[in-house]
């Protein structure tokens, strides 16, 4: 048994058989093999060049007359290749020799072949190191029992360990399959993180190279309450991972009790708790935790599809769904944050050195505004059909928001000269996830509705960290004094100009922070659906006022870690609250 140490990124707790996804080049694993396991060692390595040649031939087959003779001759040579009885014994001498196990030996034998190689004179024996490095890759995908597959065609139930995932890898794997992700990067604001949450998966992430360190088909339990994989558990280990996961969804199940009840502190003060969502699948978890609307709907996930951005008859149809499913409730749509680590399309055709300081949303929107306005259609036109408000990300200062003010105009315009109904009121905001834009908030209020706070991004770019690296995660503080102060004077600036003050970062739903972000006067706090009943649960139990000297209090305190411990002792002395339960 072997334990590893993450991020607890999605909450809940699985158990069940690793799939090795791995991207592109395969890592090799290492680790010894006893004398006795030397034979069924080397049946692997046999039976995996068997189904590598059976692909070629398949692929052969497949491709019929469509085949080119250089094609053709490229397959047959790889054939060949893969079955050089120079290579098969190699691999038998070195199996006995030094004891490790098949990938690794077959990934020396390679090594050397192309290292011989290399060192010819004819440029044209140079180039075989490719198709060798390509078989030894088909050999290696088989012996991991990797198929040439995408995360769609899972037919079990399995944990998915990567070293990475794209947000398009979770979006169109075989969801009902996947128990449970481990990756060895992110950090609890990646979108990795986000992603999971969303589909309610537990995960951990930010473990470095557990990729090579588990093995395919490898038991494993992600405990993605505590940040815990552990390889390989005893049954003991297992059975009280099991009562431990049925204790915390029977409390899960009790905090539904207060779906009906407002979010109002005890000497009287309500706020609203909405949902963030990601994917129309989430809608029925909107209403079944209780959300008072949807704070945050990152339409990015509608873009997803690489190359081909959808029509505006088919964003109007997915925002006329999202806002006919939640009736009067509150919908908030975000125009598409495109670019940073999220959605990159066929428009970056240069390669970023620093995509998240680079070219994304609004930025992105400046020199494509035609995709702009074509969102902008699509959700004008869908506001008749509920109670939608539309937010625009990243903004960094006042140039820009006037720019996309007044391309929204434009389709206003527009749509008022073709006689198409929207909704004259409806609320426009941005996001403050930028620390020029927070600092500079009471300039923007005058010209929105809303305001609402992306920490996520905002620590990130006030603290100087990547969100999405584990090797910095230490130091994205969300009680960062500095952190704090940008979050107060931007809810002062809002209350300052009357507009409304709301939060869709991830803080929205970190239990310590709601007390201070109560105590600073946030009205609206957005979160993954599945965490409102718990913010639920301690909002009724704390009384504003309270909330209020315990946040005038730490914000005088230096240090991030001086302020968390003080809001923990804080709750411990006030509150009945079960830490384990947070
Ligand atoms: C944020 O930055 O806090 C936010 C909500 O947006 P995203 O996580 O999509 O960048
Ligand atoms: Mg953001």
């Amino acid at each position: 048994m072997n334990e590893y140490k993450g991020f607890a990124a999605s909450p809940g707790i699985s158990i069940g058989k690793s799939y090795l996804y791995i991207e592109k080049e395969y890592a090799t694993p290492k680790y010894d093999i006893p004398e006795e396991e030397i034979k069924s060692e080397h049946e692997r390595f046999l039976k995996a060049v068997v189904k590598a040649t059976d692909e070629i031939k398949g692929l052969k087959n497949q491709k019929k007359k469509k085949i080119s003779k250089e094609e053709c001759r490229l397959m047959d040579s790889h054939i060949l290749m893969l079955n050089d009885p120079e290579i098969k014994s190699k691999i038998v001498k070195n199996l006995h020799e030094k004891k490790k196990n098949v990938e690794w030996i077959l990934f020396e034998v390679i090594e050397e072949n192309i290292e011989k190689l290399n060192a010819l004179e004819d440029p044209y024996l140079r180039e075989r190191t490719t198709d060798l490095v390509d078989i030894s890759q088909r050999i290696l995908r088989h012996l991991l029992l990797k198929r040439r597959q995408s995360l769609a065609d899972l037919t079990e139930e399995v944990i998915v360990v990567a070293n990475s995932l794209l947000p398009s890898d979770i979006l169109v794997m075989n969801k009902e399959m996947v128990i449970g992700i481990v990756t060895d990067t992110g950090s609890i604001t990646s979108h990795i993180a986000i992603l999971a949450k969303s589909l309610r998966i537990p995960a951990v992430v930010g473990l470095s190279n557990i990729s090579e360190l588990i093995r395919q088909g490898d038991e494993i339990i992600v405990d993605g309450n505590n940040g815990k994989v552990i390889v390989k558990p005893g049954q003991s280990l297992k059975r009280l991972f099991i009562s431990n996961l049925k204790k915390w969804k029977a409390h899960e199940i009790k905090l539904l009790d207060l779906n009906e009840l407002p979010a109002t502190t005890l000497d009287g003060r309500t706020v609203m708790l909405e949902s963030n969502i990601e994917l129309p699948e989430e809608l029925e978890s909107v209403i079944s935790h209780g959300a008072d609307g949807i704070g945050l709907y990152r339409s990015e996930f509608l873009f997803i599809k690489p190359e081909i951005f959808p029509s505006e008859e088919q964003q109007y149809i997915a925002y006329k769904n999202v806002l006919e499913f939640m009736g009067d409730k509150g919908v908030c749509i975000r125009t598409l944050d495109y670019g940073g680590e999220k959605i990159t399309t066929a428009f970056h055709e240069k390669h970023e050195e620093n995509p998240i300081l680079g070219w994304r949303a609004v930025r992105f929107y400046l020199s494509h505004p035609e995709v702009l306005k074509t969102q902008l259609r699509a959700l004008l036109r869908a506001s008749i059909h509920g109670n939608l408000r539309i937010m625009f990300p990243m903004i960094s200062g006042v140039e820009e928001l006037e720019k996309i003010l007044g391309m929204t105009e434009e389709v206003k315009i527009d749509l008022r000269k073709s006689k198409i109904d929207f909704n004259e009121d409806i609320e426009i905001g941005i996001m403050i996830e930028v620390p020029s834009a927070a600092l500079t908030s009471d300039i923007l209020a005058n010209y929105v509705d809303f305001f609402s706070i992306g920490t996520n991004d905002l620590i990130q770019y006030t603290i100087a960290v990547d969100r999405g690296n584990e090797r910095v995660a230490y130091l994205y503080e969300p009680f960062h004094p500095a952190v704090l102060r940008l979050i107060q004077k931007v809810i002062n600036s809002a209350k300052d100009s009357g507009i409304k003050i709301e939060m869709c970062g991830e803080m929205a739903g970190n239990i310590y922070a709601t007390i201070i972000l109560l105590g600073l006067g946030l009205e609206s706090f957005s979160m993954i659906s599945f965490r409102i009943p718990k913010i639920k649960k301690l909002i009724r139990s704390v009384s504003y006022e309270d909330t209020v000297k315990l946040t005038e209090e730490v914000m005088k305190l230096s240090h991030a870690k001086q302020i968390e411990t003080r809001i923990k002792q804080w709750m411990e002395e006030h509150l009945d609250f079960d830490p384990d339960q947070k």
